[in-house]
């Protein structure tokens, strides 16, 4: 039945997945969790089978779909993370790993928060899609919450609030973001939630013929000028986001002019602007509600063409235009793009658009070093840097270059002569910054790491490295040192 819904969920989403891997996945995890119970009294397998679904909702690759399933064997029955990679291979074995780790990430008060944040971040840094199994895994625990005390609720509606949707949102997974918000919201605000729902609900209804209308009328009018089409169709807004809108208009709900939207989606951003000119002649945009996201991307990186209009019968109706790419990117963030990674530059720009994210993030952390909530004097000591293939690198403050090359492999640390930080050629004594991509040209015909390297490298590894290749010369070093 729910292997039916997961296959019935890939198929839908065109996913380049192996349904025979799925299956096997799938008899092997129910088997390991047999005898098992959810609070609800279900079968505790309904749980991994609904993460893996939701995952394939999200478009998430094969291993991903796969760890979903498997996420919390390691942890809940026999099985060992060396049985799952002999039968489903290293790559699905390190995600159920990171997702093991992740484990004892919880709300629990300020001091904690922070080391929270950290260890996402540091699962993030390895591979993303770890968390994305978590965000996953946090839904389904949200939309089964009515088992669970009141205490344990609460919990679970205030890490999702505090941890989980701000970064969701810093990665762009809108859809994700907005579902956690509104399961939390339901449960952080019931009274709220139900009568917004409500009244949500009969405005859609009231509207729908409405627009209906216009959608034909402007598929119309993008067809008579040759403009092609790949998508129109209306979002409604989700719940949370509404209600925080709300809160800045009296609750006010006539005064919110996104409740639904209509998206054109065309092929190139030419024709976002065209569209938005056509729809300007066709009818009159509110004044100062012209969004021009795609020359000037939302924090997040989010674009789109945004303007709101009169319709026919007074009826005020934002559109929304952009292209597919940044529909995709809208909706799944990364995620979006996981399925093109053999298309090798396409990889490179994209892998490192999340890099940037990462990098971002670690240097906001350090902004609000001020606020209480933050202290993240754990983060002084440590920075994230990467590679030019968007790997990440983890090094205390202060480091090199050349601690870098040391990170990356001993032999090219030995072989290290040059380096370009951001594109910039720069000194191999640099102190690296959070968020910096570091390259490293080496120099194949050189012997060895130079024993001045010792003076600046900051990681025990890199001086190690350089002592031991220096040996010889190190002992006639601290022989005229002790004259
Ligand atoms: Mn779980």
């Amino acid at each position: 039945m729910s292997l039916k819904r997961l296959i019935q969920t890939i198929e839908e989403n065109k996913l380049p997945v192996k349904i025979a891997e799925i299956k096997r996945a799938f008899k092997f995890a129910d088997e390991a969790h047999q005898g098992q119970k959810r609070l609800s009294g279900e079968p505790y397998f309904i749980h991994p089978s609904a993460v893996a679904t939701i995952l394939a909702e999200m478009k998430a690759d094969q291993p991903t779909i796969i760890a979903g399933l498997l996420h919390d064997v390691v942890e809940d029955t026999d099985a060992a993370l060396s049985e799952l990679e002999r039968k489903f291979g290293k790559e699905v074995a390190n995600l159920v790993d990171g997702v093991t780790k992740l484990r004892g990430v919880h709300y629990s008060g300020d001091e904690n928060y922070v080391e929270n944040f950290r260890r996402m971040f540091l699962a993030m840094a390895k591979d993303l899609r770890v968390i994305l199994v978590k965000f996953a895994d946090q839904l389904h625990n949200l939309q089964t919450l009515e088992y669970l005390p009141k205490e344990k609720q609460d919990r679970f509606v205030k890490e999702t609030l505090e941890i989980y949707a701000p970064i969701a949102n810093r990665l762009r997974l809108g859809k994700i973001k907005g579902r956690l918000e509104d399961w939390a919201f339901k449960y952080a605000n019931p009274q709220e939630f139900r009568w917004l729902n409500n009244l949500s609900m009969k405005l859609y209804a009231q509207r729908e013929q409405a627009l209906q209308h216009i959608k034909e009328d402007v598929r119309k009018m993008l067809e008579d000028e040759n403009i092609e089409v790949i998508s129109i169709h209306d979002r409604a807004k989700y719940l949370y986001s509404l209600y925080k809108k709300m809160l800045k208009y009296d609750l006010d709900i006539t005064r919110i002019h996104d409740l639904v939207a209509l998206r054109i989606i065309v092929p190139t951003i030419a024709d976002c602007y065209s569209v938005l000119g056509l729809i300007h002649r066709k009818y009159r945009p509110l004044k100062g509600r012209i969004k021009d996201y795609i020359a000037q991307p939302k924090p997040n990186g989010y674009q789109s063409l945004h303007t709101t209009v009169f319709a026919e019968d007074g009826e005020v109706v934002e559109f929304q235009i952009r292209t597919e790419d940044m529909h995709l990117e809208a909706e799944y963030g990364l995620a979006a793009h996981w399925h093109f990674k053999e298309k090798g530059s396409f990889k490179v720009r994209k892998k490192l658009a999340w890099v940037n994210e990462l990098g971002k993030m670690a240097r906001q952390m350090e902004d609000e070093r001020s606020l209480e909530t933050l202290k993240i004097d754990i983060f002084q000591n440590r920075i994230f840097v990467f590679t030019p293939e968007g790997d990440v690198i983890e090094l205390p403050e202060d480091a090199t270059p050349v601690d870098f090359a040391y990170q990356i492999h001993t032999d090219i640390g030995n072989k290290c002569s040059r380096t370009k930080i951001n594109d910039n050629p720069a000194g191999l004594d640099t102190k690296l910054k959070n968020g910096d991509v570091v390259e490293i040209i080496i120099d194949k015909k050189r012997k060895g790491p130079s024993l001045d390297w010792i003076k600046f490298v900051k990681t025990g590894n890199a001086r190690s490295k350089i002592k031991h290749f220096n040996k010889k010369k190190l002992t006639e070093w601290e022989k005229t040192l002790s004259k």
